[in-house]
């Protein structure tokens, strides 16, 4: 590497648009420069090593540095770099990686589509919704219900379907057939009083209604994430999903669950829809299933909607959607080598575990700090959401953004977590142990308690 780790802070600012960043935060502060990981730990271009509370985007599941995806892809590389699965050509170890993704569903499923990113994969799955109500003769169930807070990608119909203000004000977005629905966020979108159950019966109104005000017959998908993550870190109160489905089903409305962040083990399932005994229609997953080692994306179809595809194939013809690497045998490489190591390595086990200690170490640490509103989350998505006032929840005011100011005091004692407003998230990589898990708490503690003393 030629790069000069004096000047690499000034390189970086004047060569790099960087993706989801304030430019007047990155001219005041200078980027933190990454160069190298080892198991849950990163370590900066100056040395500098860091607990890496958030798997990078919530996507370095099995932890970083893992000989057995880098050697797979390195072999893969080898043998064949690149082909694709356009007009009939196929590639033999993503035939393998599509039948052992299909294997590991948590409902029967039909077929895999891959790509290479949650954004791409969420068009994919829009695109299939109008595909298939096409092809059986609905052309105009073509609205998708989306959730405020949700968060489904950056693509223009996928930030648009993305229910964050800010990610539609600044592009002219939303654009497209979407309507968005209210968020499940309990803790602060319920009315004083309202149990969680009552809470989700009353967003289950609030959807009836709005399909009614819209028409059943045109609407033709709602896009769930199992734990809202990007948008808040909102699990969904008791209840939620069992008020939710037998709505979509009675409206002929297909349920397309997004596992980009859930998928793969982060919640203690494999699947957030088998956290939640779901049985969607399509499924997007993406992050996890290289454990971030490639990019790559796949959708999963499930017999009801694969059964209109291919029953009309031959007046349907070409299938005219698909991306250069919707196929990669280098990504289909890391797939097998990280499905494989979620099994070995006892994933689903050890996150259910150190689910449980990160509540309970965290609740302890901090669950009687003035400041500290509501601790929530599954598996190991996990958000703090820190207020001015707990009794009445009052928010602190946006300009003293206190959750960057902790996300920086965590930062100076070397643990990374993302501050999404004055919510401090963490998602670790799934083998965290409970030694890092305690380390991890110490430091957020510590954080929270420089910027907010008791
Ligand atoms: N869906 C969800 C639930 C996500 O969290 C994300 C990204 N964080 C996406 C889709 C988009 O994925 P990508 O950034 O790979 O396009």
């Amino acid at each position: 590497m030629t790069l000069d780790i004096q000047l690499a802070g000034r390189i970086d600012q004047q060569s790099l648009f960087h993706p989801f960043t304030a430019i007047t935060d990155l001219k005041a502060d200078g980027p933190t420069v990454i160069s190298s990981g080892k198991g849950v730990r990163i370590t900066d271009i100056h040395g500098q090593e860091y607990l890496d509370g958030m798997a990078g985007l919530w996507c370095v599941n099995l932890g970083y540095g893992r000989e057995e995806i880098t050697e797979a892809m390195a072999e893969q590389s080898r043998k064949l770099s690149f082909f694709h699965a356009f007009n009939g050509m196929s590639i033999d170890v993503t035939i393998e990686c599509a039948e052992a993704l299909l294997k590991r569903a948590p409902v029967p499923m039909a077929r895999v589509f891959f790509g290479a990113s949650g954004s791409d994969a969420n068009e994919t799955q829009a695109k299939l919704v109008w595909y298939y109500n096409q092809l059986r003769g609905k052309p105009e169930k073509k609205k998708l219900i989306c959730r405020w807070n949700s968060y489904h990608g950056s693509g223009v119909l996928t930030a648009s379907m993305t229910g964050l203000p800010g990610m539609h004000a600044p592009f002219l977005l939303p654009m497209g057939p979407i309507v968005h629905t209210d968020a499940p966020y309990y803790y602060r979108k319920a009315p004083e009083g309202m149990s969680e159950r009552e809470f989700s019966r009353h967003l289950a109104r609030e959807l009836e209604a709005l399909i009614a005000r819209e028409g059943a017959d045109t609407i033709g998908a709602f896009f769930a994430e199992a734990v809202m993550g990007a948008g808040g870190l909102i699990p969904p109160p008791e209840g939620y999903f069992e008020e939710i489905v037998p709505i979509l089903r009675a409206n002929d409305i297909l349920l397309v669950m997004d596992e980009v962040v859930s998928g793969y083990g982060r919640l203690g399932t494999y699947w957030g829809s088998q956290t939640y005994g779901l049985e969607p229609d399509l499924i997007t997953s993406a992050k996890g299933v290289t454990s971030g080692y490639f990019p790559m994306s796949a959708c999963f179809i499930s017999p009801k909607v694969w059964d209109v595809i291919e029953s009309n194939a031959e007046r349907a013809g070409l299938f005219g959607h698909g991306y250069t690497y919707s196929a990669h045998p280098v990504g289909a490489a890391a797939a097998l080598a990280a499905l494989r190591l979620i099994d070995e390595d006892n994933v689903l086990a050890n996150v259910q575990e150190q689910s449980d200690h990160l509540f309970s170490s965290l609740r302890a640490r901090l669950g009687d700090h003035w400041a500290v509103g509501d601790i929530r989350g599954k598996g190991l998505m996990i958000g703090v959401e820190l207020v001015k006032d707990r009794a009445t929840k009052e928010a602190f005011p946006m300009a003293n953004r206190t959750g960057r100011q902790v996300l920086k005091a965590a930062a100076k004692r070397s643990l990374i977590t993302r501050a999404l407003g004055d919510t401090l998230v963490f998602a670790p990589p799934l083998v965290i142990n409970r030694a890092e898990v305690d380390e991890l708490v110490e430091k957020f503690g510590d954080a929270v308690e420089a910027v907010l003393p008791r």
